[in-house]
């Protein structure tokens, strides 16, 4: 008995030893910040540094995604191009487009984890210094050559301004989203909302997120 206790000591004891060196967790990803002067994306680099030490701006307070590839996971779906999805809402996503798959909605291309900064204030250089939605893998464009994204676009019309993407054509082209078709509606159940139904200037038909923006 007492050599037992004394095993199950000194196990505990080389446990604790590595303990902390195993729970310190790497994250790493790659980035790059949109500069609104040259219109283009600047500063390609990569990030390596512990989970503990994150900023709260690498982190979305929503959904506790981080922009860590260690937070994606790849989902792989029949004749799509593999893409990323945060571990959080990853399972929901998937199922969701395997469904739509299944009852012959035309998916050919989804965009999920894709890091950058690209969004609020501008820092002295003209570089923005927060990132998308779909930095922390908690967004995805669905079919982007045939669901724009538009400004000047408070209401759809002739007069939006394509920004990205192909045109958006939804009551001629089957790969373009449909207001109130069943890829729309299936997401809204899981919790994201629509890029094109979302206030203000821009309208951006292929994308889907918590916020929609
Ligand atoms: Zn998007």
């Amino acid at each position: 008995m007492a050599i037992t206790f004394i095993r199950i000591g000194f196990l505990s004891c080389v446990l604790l030893l590595y303990m902390p060196a195993v729970s310190a967790q790497q994250c790493s990803y790659s980035t790059w910040s949109w500069n609104v002067h040259a219109k283009k994306a600047v500063q390609y680099r990569t990030v390596k540094k512990d989970f503990r030490e994150l900023a709260p701006f690498e982190r979305d307070p929503v959904s506790g995604c981080s922009v860590c590839e260690q937070d994606q996971l790849e989902i792989r779906l029949p004749n799509l191009k593999p893409f990323k999805i945060c571990k959080h809402v990853a399972a929901n996503v998937e199922n969701n487009l395997r469904n739509l798959i299944k009852t012959g909605e035309p998916i050919k291309t989804v965009i999920g984890y894709r890091v950058g900064l690209t969004r609020g204030p501008l820092d002295a250089q003209g570089n923005r210094t927060q990132f998308s939605n779909h930095s922390f893998g908690v967004a995805l464009d669905i079919n982007p050559e045939h669901n724009g994204l538009y400004t000047n676009c408070f209401q759809f019309g002739p007069h939006c301004k394509k920004i990205r993407g192909g045109d958006w054509q939804p009551y001629n082209n089957p790969l373009s989203i449909k207001p109130h078709g069943s890829v729309v509606k299936s997401f809204k159940a899981i919790g994201l909302k629509w890029g094109g139904e979302i206030q203000g200037r821009q309208k951006d038909f292929m994308h889907f997120s918590i916020t929609g923006y």
